[in-house]
């Protein structure tokens, strides 16, 4: 009988059993606070990792624990046959979870394939119900197609469905409510996620962040009270929140007023093969050349995962004055 593997523990005894991939950097839309209107750079296609390169590094990293997989992109959906890639991935021994965040513009016509797939729990990013917002913030008409998007999902079964809404402040304010109300009538939970340093533009500021307790109030103040609601998974990144009226229940990405690093269980595999022990980690390890050197490598990326586990940091450093923003932007990190 195998020795199960050792657990991917860091120094500061965090366990790594989440693995978020992201499957391409291209995106079809162009939100201000993570891409430029033109000039994006991407990585060559020949760079991008395979669907089989892909599938052999979860299969290695399921046998060291990791069980939840998160597919982001840039914007996944834009990657060709990604359902051929769910499926394969439902198939790994040890993989329990998988979930995919998209922005919900290819959403309507893919959706069908993706439940084919075996795949259920679904992020959209959506920071506004209002088509003007919308074109404002992602630079592309496309609100239409996001809601046929969601109640296609919605029709299929997909569950549970929430959303993403990164909060800047002077932006966002009009839809902190109205997110949460379409939440409670739709069954959806609604994300709060605070702007984070991601952007190429360096258009972050610390005042352009819409705080989580201020996003609380309002709720509050609009709709009622919430309670929060006893975390099943304490280093799931998300603080939720239920109405005490029983309809709805939101979240919040605090990274920058409530940092959860010291529970992260997280690592990152970029488009390109690049292995990330945190979103803003200044250094990443490439697997690329190990999975491409053929199949007598599986020791070396073993080691190679083990090692960047090893590597990882308290956390981001976000409010110090020891903060650099991540040398790639977050369309070529994924969520
Ligand atoms: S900032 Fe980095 S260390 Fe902190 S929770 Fe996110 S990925 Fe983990």
């Amino acid at each position: 009988m195998n020795t199960p593997a050792a657990p991917l523990l860091d120094t500061y005894g965090r366990l790594h059993d989440n693995l978020r991939i992201s499957v391409t950097d291209r995106c079809n839309i162009r939100c201000f606070y993570c891409m430029p209107e033109t000039g994006a750079e991407y990585v060559d296609r020949a760079e991008i990792l395979s669907f089989e390169e892909i599938e052999r590094f979860v299969r290695i990293a399921a046998g060291l624990g990791v069980t939840k997989i998160r597919l982001t992109g840039g914007e996944p959906l834009v990657r060709k046959d990604l359902p051929r890639l769910i499926a394969a991935l439902h198939q790994v021994p040890g993989i329990r979870d998988i979930a995919l965040t998209t922005n919900g513009v290819l959403l309507a016509e893919q959706a069908q394939a993706l439940y084919d797939s075996g795949l259920r729990r679904l992020n959209i990013h959506l920071d506004t119900l209002d088509r003007q917002r919308f074109a404002h913030i992602t630079r592309r008409d496309d609100f239409p197609r996001v809601m046929a998007g969601i109640d296609r999902a919605q029709a299929l079964g997909f569950g549970p469905i929430k959303f993403n809404v990164v909060a800047v402040k002077n932006l966002i304010e009009p839809d902190i409510v109205p997110m949460a109300r379409f939440g409670r009538e739709r069954g959806i939970e609604i994300r709060y996620i605070e702007f984070m340093p991601l952007d190429h533009q360096s258009l972050w500021d610390r005042n352009r962040v819409l705080l989580m307790d201020t996003m609380l109030e309002m709720l509050r103040r609009e709709i009622g009270p919430l309670e929060p609601i006893p975390d099943p998974d304490p280093r799931a990144p998300a603080t939720e929140f239920r109405f005490t009226d029983g309809i709805g229940r939101v979240g919040f990405i605090a990274s920058v007023s409530k940092p959860f690093c010291l529970n992260c269980n997280r690592l990152r595999l970029t488009s390109d093969g690049k292995l990330r022990y945190c979103l803003f980690a200044i250094d990443e390890t490439d697997v690329k050349g190990l999975l491409r050197a053929g199949k007598q490598t599986d020791e070396e990326i073993i080691r190679t995962i083990r090692q960047t586990v090893r590597d990882k940091w308290l956390g981001h450093e976000i409010n110090t004055n020891r903060f650099v923003p991540p040398p790639r932007p977050m369309h070529s990190i994924g969520g």
